[in-house]
């Protein structure tokens, strides 16, 4: 197993929130990561800014015993609907991932939710540790290389068919709640309407999630965007971000649903709940 990234910072606590989520209503953030901002990908809408450490290799982050430590210092869980372990980069390179989700369940008896990019889910120990989260939300912005590296900037050794073929192997696997979450910067033209429904009738997801920028992106980390408490009036340096419209996301969402008959969520949570009952 590899070393720790760093030592423990005291300002750091791996549990943050709860945020509110037109996703998964009130959710208690875990953040597996740390201090230092670390993904296998580079979105250029990432919330986080400028990813500081750009790797696909696993290690153990926050050590789970301070998960535990810091979960079980809340004294009020009436406010959390949900746990999500999402925090300050790619849960999925948390090797203690497994680990912390036995621990999360163990202590808070809530419903668990793990927000991955899906550059891992080629490892099958990967998968076999979201197995135990109850939701597994899996990033899908791109159907092209070119989409791929232009929208979430991999390392490397990451490419599109991989990302595919570990999605789809993880579907067959996973028998709890999967959705597709896409982050639409731009209309679509009809080619990528099209080759985008296509995959997802073959992925067959339970639920896919559009969404647009909403929030200035910082430009420089800070902590706090880790959550959604960053906004115009921060002071922290940021940049606008482009985004679409509610009434094109809605559109795009419409066309999706009618095809699929996948349910399509897209904010603000009561813009548009396609196929859904909750
Ligand atoms: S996958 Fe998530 S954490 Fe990583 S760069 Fe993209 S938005 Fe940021």
């Amino acid at each position: 197993m590899n070393a720790i990234q760093s030592l423990p910072d005291p300002q750091f606590s791996s549990v943050y929130g709860p945020v509110k989520s037109w996703r998964f209503g009130s959710s208690l953030g875990i953040d597996l990561i740390g201090m230092v901002s670390t993904c296998s990908f580079n979105c250029v809408y990432c919330q986080l800014g400028k990813i500081q450490k750009h790797i696909s290799q696993r290690q153990i982050f926050v050590p789970t015993e301070q998960i535990f430590r810091d979960l079980q210092a809340i004294t009020s869980w009436e406010d959390v609907d949900a746990v999500t372990l999402s925090g300050s980069g790619e849960p999925t390179l948390a090797l203690n991932l497994a680990e912390i989700l036995a621990a999360v369940k163990t202590v808070t008896k809530r419903p668990t939710i793990v927000l991955t990019n899906s550059t891992l889910l080629g490892d099958g120990t990967v998968r076999s540790a979201l197995k135990l989260a109850d939701i597994v939300a899996v990033k899908l912005d791109a159907i092209s290389s070119n989409q791929l590296q232009r929208v979430n900037q991999p390392v490397a050794t990451i490419d599109l068919p991989d990302i595919l073929a570990g999605i789809e192997q993880f579907r067959q696997e996973y028998q709890g709640f999967l959705t597709i979450q896409t982050m639409v910067l731009s209309p679509w033209k009809p080619d990528i309407l099209r080759d985008y429904i296509q995959l997802l009738q073959h992925i067959k997801p339970d639920e896919i999630q559009l969404n647009t920028p909403s929030r200035p992106r910082v430009l420089v980390r800070q902590l706090d965007a880790r959550g959604n408490n960053v906004t115009e009036s921060s002071s922290y340096v940021c940049q606008n971000l482009r985004c679409v419209s509610p009434k094109v996301l809605t559109a795009l969402a419409k066309q999706i649903y009618e095809v699929t008959k996948i349910p399509v969520r897209c904010p603000p949570r009561a813009l548009l709940q396609l196929g859904t009952s909750n």
